[in-house]
């Protein structure tokens, strides 16, 4: 026998069935999936879908070369034919707007968009954290602030409720003001982190040069004291800024959504400024931020567009769905209504066409494959989940009738013409 080829590190199948380190099944992820959509719709967000593969300027470009993702994290490649260097995309946004700037899809008006689907990032695989993972993301291009971001906000939360894991999430925000502000605010870190070079460790002591807001986010026990009283970013803050602050957090107040002012929350990407904010939860061990995002006014305008005030978010689907399976509540149902049985000669056909009727009639049909005792059928029907056994054995083939079990209810068993078959399945799922 061949050898057996493995899956890639960190890469999941998403299989009928729970995998012993995998619990999330396709059902629960197709589940989540309606609902998501269902959601976004409530909100008028419609969806974009964009390639897997960009080039890998656009990456570069958007997120940063000294962040963890650009710089560690991303899959690149040459094309082979114009050795273009292209990247499997890392995330959401970068790729959005990129197809909202190549298509002048905010000329006519903003647009609210939403999209789902693979992304990569090399990274140590662990529980929650995957080299191909998932995100749904969420972009509001072009509307004015602080209402624009407490929707965004809102639009989270309602989510969380329906899918019963609120209890389990907790908001926090955050405002990076703008790019003047920030840039203040550096300086003065980056004189602290000097200070205390010493007690860096070799992260930060890399970041304090390239990314210094990054070292505010460090997980290091030995730096929490040093990120704590690092200088703080609401103290650069001008009016405007903290104006514009003031009024997003009284409509969260407004709207009666918790939230916790983090002063170390900074994100990992470059292009965010003002508000930004993280969903996390405590039941996930250190894999906790569930859902992150914020502003990126000036990326529309990086990206070749045109100054266009932005704001969205992503959410980890594996991690999510992690939080739901264990907390939440997700009707993932995927059993067929009817598991159909035969037995004896001509039965499979005619048992075949009633199958073809109940479908037509839009009823979920699983039949059985072959010709077992009628017990073993059963067997598999109970396994299979499906509410009720269609049974058609010689009897029923001679009378021209069909048995009909109930195996989930109370309604027990009965046989009635193969005309009145649809009718009696209607009645007793009443
Ligand atoms: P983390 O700090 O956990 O690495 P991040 O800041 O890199 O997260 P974002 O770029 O903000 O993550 O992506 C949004 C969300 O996508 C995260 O909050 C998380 O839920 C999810 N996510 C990010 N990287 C991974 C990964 N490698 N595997 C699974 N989910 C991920
Ligand atoms: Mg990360």
């Amino acid at each position: 026998m061949s050898q057996k080829i493995q899956s890639v590190k960190g890469m999941n199948d998403l299989l009928p069935v729970e995998q012993k380190d995998f619990k999330l099944t396709a059902a629960f992820w197709q589940a989540f999936e309606n609902t998501v959509q269902k959601w976004a719709a409530r909100y008028g967000y419609r969806q974009i879908r964009t390639p897997i593969v960009e080039q890998t300027g656009l990456f570069v470009r958007s997120i940063g070369e000294e962040t963890d993702v650009v710089g560690k994290e991303m899959y690149t490649f040459a094309d082979s034919n114009d050795r273009l260097s292209l990247s499997l995309r890392p995330e959401g946004t970068a790729s959005c707007l990129r197809a909202v700037v190549e298509h002048g899809l905010t000329h006519e008006a903003p647009q609210k968009l939403w999209y789902m689907g693979p992304m990569f990032r090399r990274e140590r695989p662990q529980k929650g954290r995957y080299r191909q993972f998932h995100q749904v993301g969420v972009e509001a291009l072009g509307f004015e602030p602080a209402q624009i971001d407490a929707e965004i906000i809102a639009m989270c939360a309602d989510l969380w409720r329906e899918l019963g894991i609120s209890e389990f999430l907790q908001l926090e925000i955050n405002s990076l003001g703008n790019r003047e502000e920030r840039a203040a605010h550096r300086a003065a870190l980056v004189d602290y982190l000097r200070r205390h070079e010493a007690a860096l460790d070799e992260d930060s002591r890399r970041r304090m040069d390239t990314n210094p807001l990054r070292v505010l986010d460090t997980k290091n026990p030995d730096l929490q004291a040093i990120a704590d009283n690092a200088p703080r970013l609401a103290d650069y803050l001008g009016e405007e800024s903290r104006r514009y602050y003031r009024e997003f957090k009284d409509l969260l107040d407004g709207l009666g959504i918790a939230y916790r002012e983090n002063h170390r929350l900074v994100r990992g990407l470059d292009y965010y400024n003002h508000t930004v904010f993280e969903w996390g939860t405590d039941k996930l061990g250190a894999q906790a931020t569930v859902c992150g995002g914020g502003r990126y006014d000036g990326l529309m305008a990086e990206l070749g567009g045109k100054d266009t005030p932005s704001i969205g978010f992503a959410m980890g689907v594996e991690r999510l769905l992690l939080l739901v399976r264990e907390h939440g509540c997700l009707n993932a149902d995927a059993a067929p209504a009817v598991f159909v049985m035969q037995q004896g000669e001509g039965a499979v056909l005619q048992a075949m066409k009633y199958a073809a009727a109940l479908r037509e009639a839009d009823w979920d049909v699983l039949q059985f494959s072959g010709s077992a005792k009628l017990q073993k059928q059963f067997k598999h029907a109970d396994k299979s989940g499906a509410r009720f056994a269609l049974i058609v054995a010689e009897q029923e083939l001679e009378n021209q009738e069909v048995t009909i079990k109930d195996l989930r209810g109370t309604h027990g068993q009965t046989t009635v013409p193969a005309a009145k078959m649809i009718e009696q399945f209607k009645l007793w799922s009443e």
